[in-house]
């Protein structure tokens, strides 16, 4: 039985058809309609009269709590059809009036659905369709679920997990960056970038580099006019960062 090793919490649920008939090919992300922990997410999923259940849960404090093991054909989605292949996950809403969640629950997310699509071989796609990898509660039923922030954002989000999964299995991406003009130096390791608040920051990283026999490249990327490093943020799942450090 498999469960991602991004998980921490585990709170089992009754609510499975039992193992899949299908093969694992999808991933639908839902919203909870509410802030709540994996705990609490998981507790509600726990009892057999709610008939409902997921995979996993994401909380806004970016912790992933697991309800059932991924061959378990979990009862999210109001589809078999989409149950039956798709490893489903309910993520925290932060902000109640947009549902939109925190940026740990994101990042959490990007990074467990990465973990999935790379375990199971699926190509990240979103068409707005059954058809794409990435589905939508919305698709079948009369429901706002996952609400009109995630719907919104499918279409990055994909990108930023296509990105995840090169950064963290794919290119390997190590460097120091002065991006756009702005003075402000940034570590790239795979898709995440690290603000360094003062240079010698930079100089330590050499120091660490140097003594294990390799090197970190450092270069200016973009400029005010042809902001590549804002390219670069947004590309990578930063741009909430660059917006913060740079503006
Ligand atoms: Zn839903």
């Amino acid at each position: 039985m498999t469960v991602s090793s991004l998980a921490s919490v585990y709170v089992w649920s009754p609510n499975t058809s039992g193992i899949r008939t299908a093969d694992i090919s999808k991933v639908t992300v839902h919203h909870m309609a509410g802030d709540l922990t994996v705990e609490q997410c998981g507790s509600i999923f726990a009892s057999a009269s709610r008939q409902a259940s997921s995979n996993y849960g994401v909380g806004s404090d970016g912790r992933i709590g697991c309800y059932l093991e991924e061959e378990f054909h979990p009862w999210t989605s109001s589809s078999y059809w989409n149950d039956d292949r798709a490893i489903t996950l309910e993520v925290a809403d932060y902000n109640l009036g947009d549902w939109s969640p925190s940026k740990a629950a994101y990042q959490s997310t990007v990074l467990l659905c990465a973990d999935i699509c790379q375990r199971y071989g699926i190509e990240p796609t979103y068409t707005g369709g059954t058809d794409g990898t990435f589905t939508e509660h919305r698709m079948f039923a009369a429901t706002s679920c996952p609400g009109d922030w995630w719907h919104a954002k499918m279409p990055e989000f994909v990108k930023d997990v296509k990105e995840a999964m090169r950064g963290r299995y794919g290119v390997p991406i190590e460097c120091i960056i002065h991006p756009d003009q702005s003075g402000k130096l940034f570590f790239v390791s795979g898709a995440t970038i690290t603000y360094i608040p003062h240079p010698d920051g930079a100089v330590a990283i050499d120091k660490v580099a140097d003594a294990c026999g390799a090197s970190v490249p450092h270069f200016e990327l973009g400029t005010k006019a042809a902001p590549w490093g804002f390219r670069f943020f947004q590309a990578t799942g930063n741009a909430e960062l660059y917006h913060e450090m740079i503006g």
